[in-house]
């Protein structure tokens, strides 16, 4: 039997259409017989769908909010003043009521991020979470996923590309509560390690064990027999899962974390 836990995570990938075979098969089959997991599915679904529609109904391109709003407010101009005040009325309130949706919604998600990231590391060293890019230049990665994502996402460049500690192999985009994050696999002395990174709005870092390292709080953490490290830097979360001991993170750290950039 599988637990609650683990659906929780695969309703994400559920929704994404990344689940498959067996794991397809376990996830309908624990949806029908728990009710607690259904209502779940059921919320996230429906999220979604109202989001949508709200969107329909208000006819706001969200991509250029500002611009669209007073377009709506322009329309309604011509009609007597009352006309107009409803008319901004109902708009506060509908971006009102998406804004508290989005908040409790991502609330309730912000404590997953680290166990996701384990979850994605897991299919990812199983092989069912392919790459969508494979290549070891930072630079092309970068570009792979401009435009791709909904922040800005750029992987830099090691200071001394001779003595690189790890590999980089590939990367992917990942669900995340209904939104895309960032997966860059790499391999450091042979062993696969994982990048997840996603807005920090909706992803929160969590560890039991917390250090501070240039002026950032680096959370660490044990699940599942994978170290966790996982830390919020400029609006991004980052969790990197890796199965080895004695992790010098200190050397793959300095790619972003060196003492000349903060
Ligand atoms: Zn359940």
């Amino acid at each position: 039997m599988i637990d609650h836990k683990t659906i929780k995570i695969w309703i994400n990938l559920y929704l994404d259409g990344e689940l498959a075979g067996e794991e397809l098969e376990l996830f309908k089959q624990h949806i029908k017989e728990c009710r607690e997991c259904a209502q779940i599915l059921k919320q996230q679904r429906d999220f979604v769908d109202s989001i949508r529609s709200l969107k329909d109904e208000i006819k706001i391109d969200f991509g250029d909010f500002k611009t669209e709003l007073i377009k709506q407010i322009e329309e309604f101009k011509p009609k007597s003043s009352k006309a107009l005040k409803y008319a901004v009325f109902a708009i506060v309130v509908v971006i009102l009521t998406i804004s508290a949706l989005s908040a409790l919604y991502f609330y309730s998600n912000r404590t997953d991020f680290v166990k996701i990231a384990i979850e994605n590391h897991m299919r990812q060293i199983r092989g069912q979470l392919p790459l969508e890019i494979e290549t070891s230049s930072e630079g092309e990665i970068s570009n792979w996923f401009d435009g791709k994502l909904r922040f800005n996402f750029r992987l830099p460049r090691y200071p001394d590309p001779s003595n690189q500690p790890y590999r980089i192999k590939g990367a992917r985009l990942v669900a995340l509560n209904n939104d895309y994050a960032a997966l860059v696999s790499y391999e450091m002395d042979g062993r696969p390690m994982t990048l997840l990174v996603a807005p920090s709005k909706s992803a929160s870092p969590y560890g039991k064990r917390k250090v501070n390292f240039k002026d950032i709080d680096f959370y660490l953490d044990t699940k599942d027999g994978f170290n966790i490290l996982s830390w919020t830097d400029k609006g991004l979360t980052y969790a990197l899962v890796f199965d080895f001991e004695n992790f010098d993170w200190k050397k793959p750290c300095i790619v972003c974390h060196s003492s000349g950039a903060k």
